[in-house]
């Protein structure tokens, strides 16, 4: 586990929610079973389960909502994920979160999307670099290792983009708003849209208009797409042509030909796929088969929390899954380089931050 931990890696899928600590969603429901706002009992049993369904999975996104639904707890959950996916090295993170509106206490999508940004800041385990401008204050080879030279002891560094999630639920206004909201929310470091929720909600026409404005406005877009069977939805989100697209596991023999053609990037999240049942074991995961096609493709953790993983764990669950490698590894990771979202100035940073890991691999 350590090769993988000390490794440098790219995370590509992650949703800030699902990405929670357990102790914390435990902390914040026993606050509210105190309040009498749940019960403590049936809480605790759902969140500290570990095999669910794709429908039982939606289910508890609704519970930690109702948990999480708090400006101070967003910016909590932030900082702790961004700390918790830098301490396992990695040094580009590209966050997920649908914004949420909540009138009762007066949260908009802006304000949410400001909870998350404070969390950002509140970082201190490590320098985070999520403002356009950051790349101005470091570049090179060194830049995830920063030396604090009061103590001389290595800080390190890791980038933040984030992205704004549409949920199916949405109607085609909110999932504009969301699509606005990210253009504002360009210089602190958003960097595209995300379509996601439950994948038996909604249609693609709903969404279809805002993705389409979010492209013509140049934000970069990645779909969660197959995660049940639906030839027509599927068909439709390739010829979208978007940057990446999430999953790909209900996919025909059509559907591969067309994603192959199209050279789509895959975000791979291993754990969750197998947790859900979308596929059935590792042994038929189409990770094998992209992989061997040479197709670009890159591990993810879809939600850290809910499917009680790690980045560095899909890379040992690949390792061992399809027979893999230190330094096919490394160069998986080295691939996800060159399908983030960011600008060419922190694609070029990363490439260097992977050259010179490349000299320490044995
Ligand atoms: P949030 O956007 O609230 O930060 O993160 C949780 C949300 O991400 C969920 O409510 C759901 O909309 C989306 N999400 C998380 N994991 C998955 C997944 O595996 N598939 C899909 N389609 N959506 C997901």
């Amino acid at each position: 586990m350590e090769t993988y931990q000390s490794m440098p890696k790219v995370e590509l899928h992650a949703h800030l929610n699902g990405s929670a600590r357990d102790s914390t969603l435990l902390e914040l429901a026993r606050v509210l079973g105190e309040k009498g706002v749940i019960v403590f009992s049936d809480v605790e049993h759902v969140i500290m389960k570990s095999d669910r369904s794709l429908h039982e999975v939606f289910k508890l996104f609704d519970l930690i909502h109702i948990l999480t639904t708090d400006h101070k707890i967003i910016t909590r959950i932030t900082k702790e994920v961004v700390e918790d996916f830098a301490s396992e090295n990695v040094v580009y993170l590209e966050l997920r979160t649908t914004p949420k509106k909540n009138d009762s206490i007066g949260m908009t999508k802006c304000s949410y999307m400001e909870a998350v940004i404070e969390g950002l800041k509140a970082v201190t385990a490590v320098d985070v670099a999520f403002m356009t401008h950051d790349m101005d204050a470091g570049t090179g080879v060194d830049s995830v290792l920063l030396t604090d030279t009061c103590n001389g002891t290595a800080r390190k560094k890791i980038y933040v983009r984030l992205l704004l999630s549409i949920d199916r639920r949405e109607t085609t206004e909110a999932a504009m708003e969301t699509v606005k909201l990210a253009l504002e929310l360009r210089h602190v470091g958003v960097v595209g849209i995300d379509l996601s929720g439950n994948p038996i909600v909604g249609e693609w026409t709903t969404f279809l208009p805002a993705l389409k404005f979010a492209r013509e406005q140049g934000l970069c877009i990645t779909l969660h797409c197959g995660e049940v069977p639906n030839p027509t939805e599927i068909g439709s989100m390739l010829d979208f042509l978007p940057q990446r697209i999430g999953h790909a596991c209900c996919f025909e023999e059509e559907e591969w030909k067309k994603l192959k053609s199209f050279n789509i990037p895959v975000e791979i999240c291993l754990t969750s796929n197998i947790r859900t049942n979308t596929i059935s074991s590792l042994d038929v995961h189409h990770f094998a088969d992209l992989y061997k096609a040479k197709h670009p493709l890159t591990l993810c953790t879809d939600d850290v929390g809910v499917f009680s993983t790690s980045l560095s764990s899909e890379y040992k669950i690949a390792a061992s899954a399809f027979g893999l490698g230190k330094r096919e590894l490394f160069q998986l990771a080295r691939n996800a380089v060159e399908f983030v979202f960011a600008d060419d100035l922190v694609k070029s940073d990363l490439r260097e931050i992977f050259n010179s890991a490349a000299k320490r691999l044995d």
